[in-house]
């Protein structure tokens, strides 16, 4: 037999016969590790440890110490609830069950499901973990799995869809019950320490809104119950601070079922804070060298079908029928940069040119899908495009990624980096595509931060680096990306002369510092509690006259204070009630004015921290404010604590 070479996560190469699978080769590195592999990464996809292994995979062998362990854990988990459920339901038809970030779920149809049934069902399921039962791959061929599944129109679908090549099917057993599965799966049921179903929502076969309806089941699952409980308190605090609910309670924004959905719809004290977003933003890009375009909403399609989306796209675009021409709301912003950058000629001496926009897009994603401000139909990239010399692709990586940095910094967020390099398919040359990987990684190390590598999951068109915002309950949200992009400026025949006289082709980077300013506004919203920062909130300072006779005395407080957002408290309400009320709508900071402070010139103020100062001069509370909203401190700090 020949031999192969499979690539290990240091870069080694480890030579195994052919046919060798996931489990042949962890114990080719050590029996110890051999006989603790629970499932093996290749090529980037998590797979049972019996998957062969073929020239030149990129291996990650999974043990139960491993990040994807609970991946695995939490696929068994999704099969001990199925087993379950046909235990108690037998006439309910299983479709999917995959693990998700936080648990897994299973859809499920021809059962009548309430919430107030998974009680039972997760007894049923404790009582499977403690039978721990073995869990075992058996291969069957494909005749007997069509047979299995005679009356489930789902599975058949799977059998002749994903699965339409193959010969052999896998099917996971355990007890009574099988599934057709890849896996992988944990050794028996007894290794789930942990189970809690979740929630019950609707969903589509295959996401289609024209499919069935299916019952989605949310469970979790965890190695011990402690590691469940922190998940449940943190859940419970992450249910507080959604930003639907807290979007409604402060007014900060609303979705309309007659303005129609996922199109949000921005109250004053929203758009304030969006506002205040795109002034930061703006300021940074200025900074960076960045100019300032604008695109209009609506483009001919000619557009979309030049730059390739159309392709694409088109399912997702909003088209419109002008005199017999299509139009369509833009999804990107792209192809205007683009074409604004071929109004000109350029000299290589003018490179790079860097536009900035906040650009409004329009993309039609599934109604089922649509989600407060994280899943809509309309939003607004905080979008760049730069046009660059292949040359100069390190200098400016780095100078976006500084940027980036210093947003995350800004508002408190930890950052989570991933560099995403070439894919099997993809266009512009071994030699570009060589540069540019090399440059990307060239301003990561020298950035010093922690990256993950995507291994092939870059576009088709350019290498990317992706960040994520960890926010303050230790959760992940896509955040900015730096897209290389080879193809575009192709498309669009964009050129600049160089040096030697010729046309050459700049190199497009896309970026966003933010994202979208929804999905950002809503990672704020939830990782501050509501509780924004100074320099972002709606209502910067309110005054709380202690009796209406001090009305006055407030209105003049207000007017000296006038940088700033200050409202007046004028109802006629206990003091208590006042700083209640203030501290409900998380105003930063309180002005306690009663008849002393009036008589004095000075002021008392109190924070959300509920600390107190009295006396304060209203110059210096003003030069405090001043400082706070200058240096856009992600947290508020004391007027006592400067000195
Ligand atoms: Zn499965
Ligand atoms: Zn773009």
């Amino acid at each position: 037999m020949s031999d192969i070479a499979v690539i290990l996560p240091d870069g080694t190469e480890l030579s195994v016969e052919e046919g060798a699978t996931v489990r042949d080769a962890a114990f080719a590195i050590g029996p110890g590790l051999g006989k603790d592999t629970v499932a093996g990464v290749v090529d980037g996809e998590l797979v049972d440890k019996e998957t062969p292994l073929h020239d030149g995979a990129n291996l990650v062998i999974v043990t139960d110490q491993s990040d994807e362990y609970l991946d695995v854990l939490r696929h068994s988990a999704a099969h001990v609830f199925a087993q379950a459920l046909q235990r108690l339901h037998p006439e309910a038809k299983l479709t999917i069950g995959p693990w998700t970030d936080d648990g897994f779920y299973y859809d499920v149809t021809s059962v009548d499901l309430e919430q107030e049934d998974l009680e039972a069902i997760e007894d049923e399921m404790r009582d499977i973990i403690e039978a721990d039962l073995d869990i075992e791959r058996v291969l069957v061929d494909r005749e007997e799995a069509l047979e299995k599944y005679a009356d489930n129109p789902y599975k058949r679908d799977i059998l002749e869809d994903e699965a339409a090549g193959d010969d052999e099917l896998s099917f996971y057993q355990q007890g009574e019950f099988e599934d057709l599965c890849k896996g992988p799966h944990v050794e028996s049921t007894g290794e789930i320490g942990a189970v809690k179903l979740l929630n019950i929502s609707a969903a589509y076969w295959r996401g289609d809104e024209d499919n069935d309806t299916l019952t989605r089941v949310y469970g979790t699952a965890f190695e011990s119950e402690s590691d469940l409980e922190d998940f449940l308190n943190m859940r419970e605090e992450a249910k507080e601070r959604d930003h639907r609910k807290l979007g409604q309670e402060l007014n900060l924004f609303a979705i309309d079922e007659t303005t129609g959905p996922g199109l949000p719809l921005y109250q004053p004290n929203g758009k304030r804070i969006l506002d205040e977003l795109a002034d930061y933003a703006k300021q940074l890009n200025l900074d960076a060298g960045y100019d300032p375009v604008e695109t209009p909403h609506l483009f001919r399609t000619e557009l979309w079908k030049k730059s390739g989306h159309y392709e694409n796209y088109v399912d997702d675009m909003f088209l419109l029928d002008v005199n017999d021409e299509e139009y369509g709301l833009k999804p990107m912003n792209c192809p205007g940069h683009a074409t604004i950058f071929d109004q000109q000629s350029w000299s290589y001496r003018d490179l790079p040119v860097r536009y900035f926009e906040d650009g409004k897009v329009y993309r039609k994603e599934q109604r089922g899908e649509l989600s407060g401000l994280s899943r809509v139909w309309s939003f607004t990239i905080d979008d760049g495009h730069l046009f660059v010399r292949p040359d100069q692709i390190e200098d400016e990586i780095n100078l976006i990624i500084d940027n980036i940095l210093t947003v995350f910094d800004t508002f408190g967020l930890d950052a989570e980096v991933a560099l995403a390099t070439r894919p099997e398919k993809s266009v512009g040359s071994d030699e570009i595509w060589e540069q540019a990987e090399t440059q990307l990684r060239a301003v990561l190390d020298d950035s010093g931060i922690d990256y993950g590598i995507e291994a092939g999951d870059g576009a088709f068109y350019g290498p990317k680096i992706d960040f994520a915002f960890k926010d303050a309950l230790g959760r992940k949200w896509d955040g900015p990306t730096v897209q290389l992009d080879f193809n575009m400026p192709d498309r669009f025949d964009l050129t600049y002369t160089g040096e030697d006289n010729e046309d050459h082709q700049p190199v497009m980077i896309h970026r966003a510092l933010y994202g979208s300013y929804e999905r950002f506004f809503m990672v704020l919203i939830e990782h501050f509690d509501g509780k924004f920062p100074f320099w972002l909130a709606p209502e910067q300072v309110r005054i709380l006259p202690i009796s209406d006779d001090q009305l006055g005395y407030a209105k003049k407080l207000q007017y000296e204070l006038g940088d700033f957002r200050v409202d007046i408290e004028d109802r006629s309400w206990t003091l208590g009630r006042k700083i209640r009320e203030a501290q409900t709508d998380r105003v930063p900071y309180m002005v306690i004015v009663g008849g002393d402070e009036e008589a004095d010139g000075t002021i008392s103020v109190r924070d959300r921290k509920e600390r107190e100062e009295k006396d304060v001069s209203v110059e210096a509370f003003r030069d405090h404010l001043r400082s706070e909203y200058d240096e856009k401190r992600p947290e508020p700090d004391f007027l006592a604590d400067e000195e």
